[in-house]
């Protein structure tokens, strides 16, 4: 895997852990058929899922449907542990925009039994990150992602039910957020499946974009 560092700062990222948020936007809980949660839903994915902005999405031959789902990711600079939504921000390395790539038929299989979605959310090369900035977490940008050229996802940051820092609150109180973890805070609508050759192109407003190809080679 490529290095991934932090721009401006040479900082390079061992994250331990990568922390995600499910069903953060209401329009992407409606179509997903889900409930609005009550308290934030997290999910983990192993850190060997991580992929850097030069990196390629490798399809499984696991799953057939393998979904795209654009999300602001904080990387955290800073130990936490029930921090205070305020501390939560001072603990900020840089902001990025990523992908939580979803084998979304083996995610529905696993809903259906009751089963841990890890399997379905941690195939390698499923979070492929952009690069790392310095940035306001707290400042609503727009964001989107494009599959060949056409929109699919777009919306407002400031649309997420849990904002940022209430995030980090939350997940500070459960697992103790460590320098170079990191946090995907969910999805808005519009989700879909990606092929091979398919070309995603990721942004959000004031950050670096990502543009990933996805090839199924297996
Ligand atoms: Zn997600």
């Amino acid at each position: 895997m490529e290095e991934l560092r932090i721009q401006g700062t040479g900082v390079v990222l061992r994250p331990g852990k990568l922390v995600c948020v499910g069903r953060n936007y209401a329009a992407h809980a409606r179509e997903m058929k889900s409930d609005v949660p009550a308290e934030p839903m997290l999910f983990l994915k192993p850190a060997s899922s991580l992929i850097g902005p030069r990196g390629q999405i490798q399809l499984p031959p696991e799953s057939q449907d393998v979904h795209h789902e654009v999300e602001l990711v904080v990387i955290l600079g800073r130990h936490l542990r029930c921090a205070s939504p305020d501390e939560a921000l001072g603990a900020i390395a840089g902001l990025a925009v990523g992908l939580d790539l979803t084998a979304r038929d083996i995610q529905q299989r696993a809903k259906e039994k009751g089963h841990p979605w890890s399997v379905s959310k941690g195939f390698d090369t499923f979070a492929p990150l952009g690069p790392i900035v310095e940035a306001d977490a707290g400042q609503p940008r727009r964001i989107s992602l494009k599959v060949n050229g056409e929109l699919k996802q777009e919306a407002m940051t400031s649309d997420m039910l849990f904002p940022v820092a209430d995030l980090l609150a939350y997940v500070s109180g459960i697992f103790t957020l460590e320098p170079g973890d990191l946090l995907f805070t969910g999805t808005p609508e519009g989700v879909g499946p990606i092929r091979n050759g398919d070309v995603l192109l990721a942004e959000i407003e004031g950050l670096p974009p990502l543009e990933i190809t996805a090839v199924r080679t297996r």
